[in-house]
């Protein structure tokens, strides 16, 4: 072990990229526990922290973790691995003080050939933060205390569109849509029945996808996914139900993603926002159901492709719901899309 003198110490131990960082906050004590990070020395994270915190330096893995366990006690106890870097002698994903993550996350994306997802990881939870606020001023009907009640109902058997929950899940999803003036420029009372009707119907077949996250898109069962891209897609759309499911493609997503969280929102402003993927027609309010999955199979690949955005919502979903395991992907994209306009302080 190492004891760090400097910040330009720091800061080119970080560059080197080798070796192993330790936050020591709070010393043997235990008050302030969970900031007493283990990370890799090219861990993003480290570039924005000092010594005003102590911070050592070990060569290797076994090293750190022999003298963490005889110095400051069981892992997961008094100290933790970083969430972003799991402090793997591996490294995810290196970040020198030059390249930043924007390049890492772009030569991935040039290397794999899909989109860049986040051009600025960074950004996300600032992003996350202010849309947080926007959406806590409609308190309780707001994404996340929806997501939250969603992640306790969801246990062993039971969802939120059984029948033991469908009405308490409507009024809260009614509720919350009327706020975001999702019915416009109908009158929400106009839409209410059919939105009912719509999540009666696609009961069975929310049940066959909900334990799918973004990550497995490719594996949901075909019929159900059609299904309920039609239950939704007909409640808004003038002419109801048609054969290639054309529909005003955010009126059928924005439901979707409250109940599911995988499918982005995919207003005019996410839409203008995303990456294109050389998709044609994604500027058009109408999708049909083959656009939205060519949409999703590539926002599906391109997470799969960049490990370390996937690592950063599960950390930022461990820290707001306390689960890493039911993650919303499709609504994390949705709000770094969403809140990087200008425009998007003000509600749709
Ligand atoms: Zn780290």
């Amino acid at each position: 072990m190492r004891i760090i003198r400097s910040n330009s110490e720091l800061e080119s131990l970080h560059s080197a990229g080798v070796g192993f960082i330790y936050n020591d906050f709070s010393g043997r004590g235990s008050k302030g526990k969970d900031y007493n990070v283990l990370h890799i020395a090219s861990c993003r994270w480290v570039v924005r922290s000092n010594v005003n915190v102590p911070k050592y330096f070990f060569s290797n893995i076994d090293e750190a973790i022999k003298w963490l366990l005889r110095n400051r006690g069981g892992e997961g106890k008094n100290w933790k691995r970083c969430g972003t870097c799991q402090a793997k002698s591996r490294p995810i994903f290196q970040v020198s003080r030059e390249s930043k993550s924007l390049a890492t996350v772009e030569s991935t994306a040039l290397r794999t050939g899909v989109g860049v997802l986040l051009d600025d990881l960074e950004k996300f939870e600032y992003r996350f933060q202010s849309f947080k606020k926007i959406d806590y001023e409609s308190y309780p009907y707001c994404f996340g205390e929806f997501w939250k009640w969603k992640l306790r109902t969801e246990t062993k058997g039971e969802h939120i569109l059984d029948a033991q929950h469908i009405n308490e899940t409507y009024d809260r999803l009614s509720q919350t849509l009327k706020i975001w003036q999702w019915h416009r420029p109908c009158s929400f009372f106009k839409l209410a029945k059919r939105l009912k009707d719509a999540l009666e119907k696609m009961r069975d077949a929310y049940n066959q996808i909900r334990s799918y996250s973004l990550l497995e898109f490719s594996e949901i069962p075909n019929e159900a996914l059609k299904l309920v891209w039609h239950e939704l897609g007909c409640v808004k759309t003038v002419g109801g139900k048609n054969h290639g499911g054309y529909y005003l493609v955010m009126a059928t997503t924005k439901p979707l993603m409250f109940l599911w969280g995988q499918t982005l929102a995919f207003d005019s402003v996410v839409r203008g926002c995303m990456p294109r993927f050389s998709i044609l027609g994604l500027g058009d309010n109408y999708w049909s159901f083959k656009t939205w999955k060519k949409v999703m199979l590539k926002f599906q690949e391109s997470l799969n492709q960049q490990p370390e955005v996937v690592s950063l919502f599960k950390e930022v979903s461990q820290k707001e719901y306390g689960t890493d395991k039911n993650i919303p992907y499709g609504q994390f994209l949705d709000i770094y899309y969403w809140v990087s306009s200008p425009c998007a302080r003000i509600k749709p």
